[in-house]
């Protein structure tokens, strides 16, 4: 298993630089525990382009934005998914550019969608123009994207394919820097899963996730999140069955290395395994699925 992450990526910040052949990545001064050196924003094409995740809405990053993207022709405003760090400057590149804005849909309208009343960083003012499923094609001058419908990050994170160069814009689908995070009810572990074996079956070269550098050998990078996420479960299945009953003690146990300023977003993981473990009747529980739930096998 192959599964190593690039902790060395660097790029100057809010400066629009080409990275590949019909790509040009812009970095957000964003850096975070949750963005790590900040939002990659993308720009795909020469004379007529699309925008990939414009980013947050901070003064500084719509002001460098704009200068960045003066006298480009928009056609596109594409978005992977409705969290704070990804699509709130689409709004402000509409108005400048008069470009429309595509995505999945609004927060939590995806199809495992079950309130998101937990979550923090949500863009709940996002609102679409165009609303993109699996297989749409975006036609441009000189190139053309698929929409590649990628839930489990988020009910509604679409993920999109520039097909001339084999490239894949994976959001935080697949990240370069780190594997995802998952928050249920919103996040769904199944979907998740289901959507990097989706992956497998493509024939991408590189992923250009928004926060990292370009994954290079995707593949065998997409099967060690998968073997991740499957050692992750046996190590529940095994606490369980060990008696540990309840998600705190999984996670005390199972996270022992872990600084336990971690455990809140730890607990979520582990819940996030544990509602999709109950759901195909490899765990049961006493009729709940949250943090305080009983769980045995
Ligand atoms: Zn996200």
């Amino acid at each position: 298993v192959s599964l190593s992450y690039d902790l060395a990526f660097e790029a100057p910040y809010e400066t629009l630089i080409p990275v590949a052949p019909r790509i040009r990545r812009l970095l957000t001064h964003n850096p975070s525990a949750f963005t790590f050196k900040g939002t990659g924003v993308y720009v795909i094409g020469e004379d007529e382009v699309a925008v990939v995740d414009p980013g947050p809405a901070s003064p500084e990053h719509l002001s460098a934005l704009r200068a960045a993207l003066a006298g480009e022709s928009i056609r596109y405003i594409l978005v992977t998914h409705t969290h704070r760090d990804h699509s709130p400057a689409a709004q402000m590149l509409k108005e400048w550019s008069g470009a429309k804005i595509y995505a999945y849909g609004p927060h939590g309208l995806g199809p495992t969608e079950g309130g998101d009343h937990m979550e923090e960083g949500v863009d709940r003012d996002f609102m679409p123009d165009v609303l993109v499923r699996d297989g749409d094609v975006l036609a441009a001058k000189d190139f053309s994207i698929e929409c590649v419908f990628t839930p489990g990050h988020t009910s509604n994170h679409m993920s999109y394919a520039l097909r001339e160069e084999k490239a894949l814009f994976t959001g935080d689908h697949v990240m370069g820097w780190s594997s995802t995070v998952i928050l249920p009810p919103d996040g769904d572990m199944e979907t998740y899963l289901a959507s990097l074996e989706k992956l497998l079956a493509r024939d991408n070269a590189t992923y250009w996730p928004t926060h990292g550098g370009p994954i290079r050998k995707p593949k065998a990078f997409v099967r060690g999140l998968l073997e991740h996420r499957r050692e992750r479960e046996r190590q529940i299945l095994q606490s369980i069955s060990e008696g540990h009953a309840t998600i705190p003690a999984i996670v005390r146990q199972i996270y022992r290395d872990v600084d336990p300023r971690l455990y809140g977003a730890a607990g979520l993981s582990v819940l996030a395994h544990l509602v999709h473990m109950t759901r195909d009747g490899r765990v049961k529980t006493d009729g709940t699925l949250y943090l305080e739930s009983h769980f045995h096998i």
